[in-house]
This record gives C-alpha cells, sequence and structure tokens, in this order.
C-alpha cells in the first residue's frame, strides 16, 4: 500500500494534515481534506483518484476543500464520491452541495475502516480516530493518545497528531512518549504547528518515533 502525505501541518500554517493511500482492491482513500487539500491533489496528479474521502471532524483544516472535491468529481470526472469518518451532511448542505452528489461510505464499498469517538475541544464536537483497513491508524485531531488503544497495537503503521507545548485540544508529545517502543517505532507525528517544528524533530530523533511526516512524502506498506 502506497501512502500518500498531501500535508502535514497544524491549522493555519503550511499544508494541512491528510493523507492519500489505495487500498488493495484499488479504491483511493483520502483521510481529511482540509483548505489546501484539493490544490495539492491537483499538483500530486492524484485528483482522479480519490473515490472515497473519511473525515475525522468537521474543522476547516479537515474539511475545507470537500464541497469542491465533491463537484469536481461529479462534473469533471461524472462519479459520486463516497463520504465517510464524521457526519458531513449538515455541512454539505450549507455548502449547497446535494444528498445526490455523493453517498456513504457502504459496508459493500470495498472500504474497511473503523471510528473511535475521542475529545478534540472539551465540551465541544468529538473527533472520529480513523482505523484504515486494519493497518492504518489516523488520530484526527485529539487532545488523547491512541497509542495505547487496541488498535494502535494492530496497525502496521500510525499517524497522530502532536503538539510540543502543553495544549488543552491536542495531544502532547510528552504523553504520546510514554507508549511502548514498538508502538512508537511504528507511529508518524502529523499535524505540528511550524513554531514547533524543529523542537519535534529533536524529539522523535531521540525517542524512537518513524519521524514527522512532510507534504510530498511517499510511504510504502
Ligand atoms: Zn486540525
Ligand atoms: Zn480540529
Amino acid at each position: 500500500m502506497k501512502i500518500h502525505v498531501l500535508g502535514a501541518n497544524g491549522a493555519f500554517d503550511g499544508y494541512n494534515t491528510s493523507l492519500f493511500v489505495k487500498n488493495d482492491d484499488g479504491v483511493g482513500i483520502l483521510l481529511d481534506c482540509g483548505y489546501t487539500v484539493f490544490p495539492e491533489l491537483h499538483r500530486q496528479g492524484l485528483l482522479p483518484d480519490v473515490d472515497a474521502v473519511l473525515i475525522s471532524h468537521l474543522h476547516g483544516d479537515h474539511t475545507g476543500s470537500l464541497s469542491t472535491l465533491i463537484l469536481y468529481a461529479k462534473y469533471k470526472l461524472g462519479k459520486r464520491l463516497m463520504v465517510g469518518g464524521a457526519d458531513c451532511k449538515a455541512l454539505l448542505r450549507l455548502q449547497g452541495i446535494s444528498d445526490s452528489s455523493w453517498k456513504k461510505v457502504s459496508p459493500n464499498g470495498k472500504i474497511l475502516y473503523q471510528t473511535m469517538e475521542t475529545e478534540h475541544i472539551p465540551g465541544e464536537e468529538p473527533n472520529n480516530c480513523l482505523f484504515l483497513e486494519n493497518k492504518i491508524l489516523y488520530s484526527g485531531d485529539t487532545n488523547q493518545s491512541l497509542l495505547h488503544t487496541d488498535f494502535a497495537k494492530k496497525a502496521d503503521i500510525i499517524f497522530h497528531e502532536a503538539t510540543v507545548k502543553p495544549n488543552m485540544t491536542h495531544s502532547n508529545i510528552a504523553v504520546l512518549n510514554n507508549a511502548p517502543y514498538d508502538i512508537k517505532n511504528k507511529t508518524w507525528l502529523v499535524h505540528i504547528p511550524k513554531n514547533e517544528y524543529e523542537e519535534a524533530q529533536e524529539f522523535v530523533r531521540n525517542n524512537g518515533f518513524a519521524g514527522i511526516c512532510k507534504r510530498g512524502q511517499i510511504i510504502q506498506r
């Protein structure tokens, strides 16, 4: 499986955290679709390959170009995108996207995924972490470490958001560091704020994480 990194930055800088994978059935699956993702899919020549989008939560840095992608698929490619994960129906309706322009990922849609609700901003809508094809664990935005869950044990590869400075709404790198070595070893960090990047890089090097993802990176699994 080839994993394309479309971005790995925090909400307000650089390229929104998002991954594109093709599963063993050849279905193209996008994990999150923030406001920088559509142009990045275009640059990487991946727009025609997207069949489904799984959304972790409704913040703009995770959904900002979803409506454009749905309309591009409909009018330029003649296909209905599948959308799963967080419930995007109300958001899409407000953006003028009819329910018939897209479809829910169905159980027989050749995509295997599970979600688990986790806290992101206390008291607000939850985040949905995504566990794809029994292989890839993607945290979305959460203030809870997922590195002690069964998903983390089962996963071949993990993409976890992280901040260096303690933060109420995101996962602090020092908490993630409590995970067992074999889990850290397969964990890539994403959604790092730009001004914390260098500190995070040093931390990752010294503590046995797989690394920090970068836009344009391709990971084979
Ligand atoms: Zn975010
Ligand atoms: Zn968020």
